[in-house]
């Protein structure tokens, strides 16, 4: 297995061997990796993960648990720890030139999927060399099967819309299972294009939303409540798999001597953030260490051949814990919210005559007792009830005040994360480095600080090795 991929890993710019050499990466503990996974919380910063374990934390003090479970999340349990550098070629990185650096080992500009536009060169990712040395691939997402995250790891395109053409390109890329989401735009933008299930369905793959069908070797798996390709939103229990269930039916259909791949992508962590919602985040969160904790029994099982990283792509929302982030405070405020942000905006649009009093006492149900009637908040709700197209001369920093969003929906988001102590300073992006950890064979080489990158090369020398 190691000559061969070497020889694969020779054929690229930043040949994992000489990068060994040149940045001196300690030669791994002996095993190989067969079984890799890679888990991306995307948009997932040190603080959204210590967020997420505050509120383990205080559902743990609140519960009155005598039995003091233990309330760290499984992926900061792994021992092996650093951090990466996200910025691309165009400063602060979006999702696929971050995808690509992960899934490539190559820097390129932002919205350019696992190739160099400029010149057209496309870069093989760690999952096409880990299949053509014999290995079986998937790739789990809760967004869409399209998205910039996962199609850096199968597909190449100079733009991240090109949707269709990075559909075509999953079917035949021979991955043996895509779950999570499903396809954004199955039939093409004009929605007269060939059905992409049918085409996989062609290709020899079982669709199989339920999670029980091992009729074939190859299996799609969309969620049977996805909206848009994502997965539902778990704050809103809309049930159906979970992001863990996508990866226990992954792990049953790619088991076996060759071994195999698995990207999984927490892809609504970053949604969440975007919009400064820290319920939604600390609920993506959980789902997506879930889904490690599914991993880590795998590894145990088989801990000589295994390896698990956990890392991500970016932090979104410079998401910030205060002093007031004490376990019992961010229980408290988040697991009042009935649902999120997105399921409250559909609630909101202008209508004349509305009495902010009914819309205060809608908004302290569904987000809890954060929300009151501050001048903030009725200067949002003023807004939301004026036409989208005259904010701006009611209020000249409308956009950065609110980015996309309802802005009272924003105003009632922003009361409930500040009485959990949680701040934020933009709905974008940030240039934050961004943790990693990992466990089992190959882990070692994670350690340290390094561009986003050297996960690729990593990943490559731990599974030659
Ligand atoms: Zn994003």
């Amino acid at each position: 297995m190691r000559k061969r991929f070497i020889e694969a890993v020779c054929k690229q710019a930043f040949a994992a061997v000489f990068l060994a050499a040149l940045f001196f990466i300690p030669a791994s503990a002996g095993a190989s990796a067969k079984y890799v996974f890679l888990f991306i919380g995307d948009g997932m910063g040190t603080a959204q993960r210590n967020a997420a374990e505050l509120y383990l934390a205080g559902r743990r003090e609140t519960d009155g648990d005598t039995l003091k479970r233990d309330a760290q999340l499984a992926m900061n349990t792994l021992p092996a720890n650093g951090f990466i550098r996200t910025d691309s070629l165009s400063g602060i990185t979006d999702s696929a030139a971050s995808g690509t650096a992960l899934a490539t080992g190559h820097k390129t500009v932002n919205s350019a999927v696992a190739m160099n536009p400029k010149i057209g060169e496309k870069f093989s990712s760690a999952a096409t060399i880990a299949r053509e040395h014999g290995m079986r691939v998937g790739i789990v997402t809760s967004a869409f099967f399209e998205d910039a995250t996962p199609a850096a790891f199968y597909g190449h395109a100079s733009k991240r819309t090109d949707h269709y053409n990075l559909g075509i390109q999953l079917v035949e890329s021979g991955f043996e299972y895509f779950g999570g989401g499903g396809f954004i735009n199955p039939k093409g933008k004009d929605k007269k294009s060939r059905d992409l299930y049918e085409m996989a369905a062609a290709n020899n793959y079982a669709i199989t939303p339920r999670l029980d069908d091992f009729s074939s070797r190859k299996a799609i798996s969309p969620h049977p409540k996805s909206s848009g390709g994502y997965m539902p939103w778990v704050i809103d229990k809309a049930g159906g798999p979970s992001l863990a269930d996508f990866v226990s039916y992954g792990v049953k259909l790619l088991y076996g001597d060759r071994g195999f791949f698995m990207m999984v992508e927490g892809g609504k962590i970053d949604l969440a953030c975007h919009a400064n919602d820290a319920a939604a985040a600390v609920h993506e969160t959980l789902a997506f260490d879930e889904a490690v904790s599914k991993a880590l029994e795998f590894y145990a099982a088989k801990p000589d051949e295994t390896l698990i990283i956990v890392t991500s792509d970016h932090e979104t929302g410079g998401m910030t814990l205060d002093s007031r982030a004490e376990p019992g405070a961010v229980y408290g405020a988040l697991s009042a919210r009935q649902g999120s942000y997105a399921k409250f905006e559909r609630k909101i649009s202008p209508v004349k005559g509305a009495r902010i009093g009914d819309y205060i006492a809608m908004a302290q149900k569904f987000f809890g007792p954060g929300v009151t009637p501050a001048p903030d908040v009725e200067h949002a709700f003023r807004l939301s009830m004026t036409a989208k197209n005259r904010r701006e001369t009611l209020e000249p920093r409308y956009r950065k005040l609110y980015g996309p969003y309802d802005p009272f929906t924003m105003a009632c988001v922003k009361a409930s994360d500040a009485l959990a102590g949680i701040t934020w300073t933009t709905y974008y992006h940030t240039g934050k480095k961004v943790p990693v950890s990992a466990i089992g064979a190959g882990a070692d080489l994670f350690s340290g600080e390094y561009e986003n990158t050297g996960i690729c090369d990593r990943l490559i020398a731990a599974m030659g090795d």
